[in-house]
């Protein structure tokens, strides 16, 4: 069964003629890590406070297994959210905050210290709950945030961009706790990211938005992989489309006849490889290689980008530094599509 489902759920802010989410249909599994992901203003934030209850639908549904929470207040929600920017009570202590929530709904106080350190050691902050908020790093405080909502043991957890402030380590770091207490804890989270290498990280399935829209939920490798379209296939950082056709299986391009992996679609009109999965050689040893020319050479750091002219399309190749170091501009090569990698697009 789903604990979430969405249901063609659409909003327009008022004086706007586009709406923010525009027909949203969405399955959420029980126990799921799920991201919502997408570039800024596609919608993700609008559906996480409209699930929260913090903002009202235009049309559509909102079910917690199968039930309509549209008429319900929030606080009768059984979803909790916790925000970018942690909201904790300055003047409350750690203890405090956590166990908030608990006070508010009268369980009694002993129950509410026991639930306080369990959670806190959870989020690998016992010993600190005497501190106040200003006292913690930002991602202690982000631990704390994660203490306050996880003590409620809501049905769903809705986080919004919950790393985007830390840096670097601390979000990998963070990104580890919250994997760990998904597994612990088996709640259903719902998470809100622009940062596609932070849900392909954590999340069991992706629900990328483009513009307001759902344009494939799946799991991360096939979103990658197999993207639906070019727009999705370019938000993965997909750069090559080979225009053609498919004739008896084989896909006819500009190159050649191009061998396609068994389970590609049987219709499409671009073929699509990532630049890392693109093979150089100097020789045409098996299918699908042909001649090619290196028009430039860039060095990236971990990779080494090449731009290639095949047949006088541009292809874009990501090698390793060392494997990219004897190649230079204007050198003549092989490439090599390997099958397996190849995926075919509308
Ligand atoms: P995301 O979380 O993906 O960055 P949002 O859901 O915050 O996107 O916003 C989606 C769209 O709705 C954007 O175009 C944004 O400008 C607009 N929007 C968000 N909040 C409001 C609001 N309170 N009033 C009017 N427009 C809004």
């Amino acid at each position: 069964m789903s604990d979430l489902m969405l249901e063609h759920l659409t909003k327009y802010y008022s004086g706007s003629e586009t709406p923010a989410v525009d027909n949203v249909s969405l399955e959420v599994e029980s126990g799921s890590l799920t991201a919502l992901l997408g570039p800024s203003a596609c919608g993700k934030s609008t559906i996480l406070k409209m699930i929260a209850g913090l903002l009202t639908p235009t049309s559509g549904d909102i079910r917690f297994s199968d039930i309509s929470v549209l008429k319900q207040p929030p606080q009768s929600r059984d979803a909790v959210m916790v925000f970018q920017d942690h909201l904790l009570f300055p003047y409350m202590s750690v203890g405090e905050n956590v166990g908030f929530g608990l006070k508010m709904r009268g369980r009694p106080k002993a129950e509410t210290t026991r639930a306080v350190g369990k959670i806190l050691e959870l989020v690998q902050l016992n010993g600190l709950d005497h501190r106040k908020p200003s006292q913690l790093s930002g991602g202690q405080q982000q631990r704390v945030a994660l203490a306050r909502a996880l003590i409620l043991r809501p049905r769903i957890l809705l986080l919004d961009e919950p790393f985007s402030n830390l840096d670097e380590s601390l979000r990998l770091e963070m990104q580890t706790l919250l994997k760990s207490l998904h597994e612990e804890m088996k709640t259903t989270m719902l998470f809100v990211t622009h940062d596609q290498e932070e849900a392909i990280a954590l999340a069991d399935k992706i629900a990328l938005l483009l513009s307001g829209q759902l344009r494939q939920y799946d799991i991360p490798q096939n979103l990658y992989n197999r993207p639906k379209d070019r727009d999705v296939a370019k938000f993965f950082g997909a750069q090559n489309f080979i225009p053609g056709r498919i004739v008896s299986g084989k896909f006819c391009c500009p190159f050649g006849q191009i061998a396609l992996p068994e389970n590609a679609p049987a219709d499409g009109k671009f073929l699509t490889i990532r630049p890392e999965h693109i093979v150089i050689g100097s020789e045409a040893t098996s299918e699908n290689s042909f001649p090619a020319t290196v028009i430039s050479k860039k060095f990236l750091g971990s990779q080494t980008r090449l731009k290639l002219s095949v047949a006088e399309q541009e292809i874009s190749a990501l090698l390793s530094p060392n494997t990219a170091e004897p190649l230079q501009s204007g050198m003549d090569v092989i490439v090599h599509f390997p099958r397996q990698s190849l995926w075919i697009l509308p």
